[in-house]
């Protein structure tokens, strides 16, 4: 499926919907989600154009890729969950129960989180 360039992330890319910046930088956005499940509840996001992480695996490259996990790595480091633990969630397609259509990874913390996830 092709990406929509009207979805609410790549508006928030754009600054056309405001957002509680953590972390930018030319490749890169960080900020906290709007409706959190955990007292740290980032979200992390490429600025290029993926859908979702199948996309991003794909298409984007290697220095993308690495970068942006890093990114991932260092805001975990600076938020002061390395020590205390975090999880790391993306969700892929309907059934993955993605809701929004721009490729991010959920950054959750703060709290101890239950052993397994919901399945309905
Ligand atoms: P998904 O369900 O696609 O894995 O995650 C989408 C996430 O985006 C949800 O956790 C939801 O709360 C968050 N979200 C949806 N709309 C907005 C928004 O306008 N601003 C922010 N900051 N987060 C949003």
């Amino acid at each position: 499926m092709a990406y929509d360039s009207n979805n609410i992330f790549a508006k928030i890319i754009r600054g056309e919907i405001p957002c509680k910046k953590v972390y930018e930088d030319a490749e890169v956005l960080a900020f906290e989600d709007i409706s959190p499940a955990a007292p740290l509840h980032v979200l992390v996001i490429p600025k290029g154009e993926y859908r979702s992480f199948d996309s991003f695996a794909r298409k984007a490259s290697p220095e993308e890729m690495v970068h942006f996990f890093r990114v991932v790595q260092k805001l975990a480091e600076e938020l002061d969950v390395k020590e205390s633990g975090y999880r790391l969630i993306t969700n892929h397609g309907a059934e993955g129960g993605q809701t929004v259509d721009h490729f991010h990874i959920h950054l959750l913390g703060k709290k101890p989180m239950s052993k397994l996830l919901a399945t309905e």
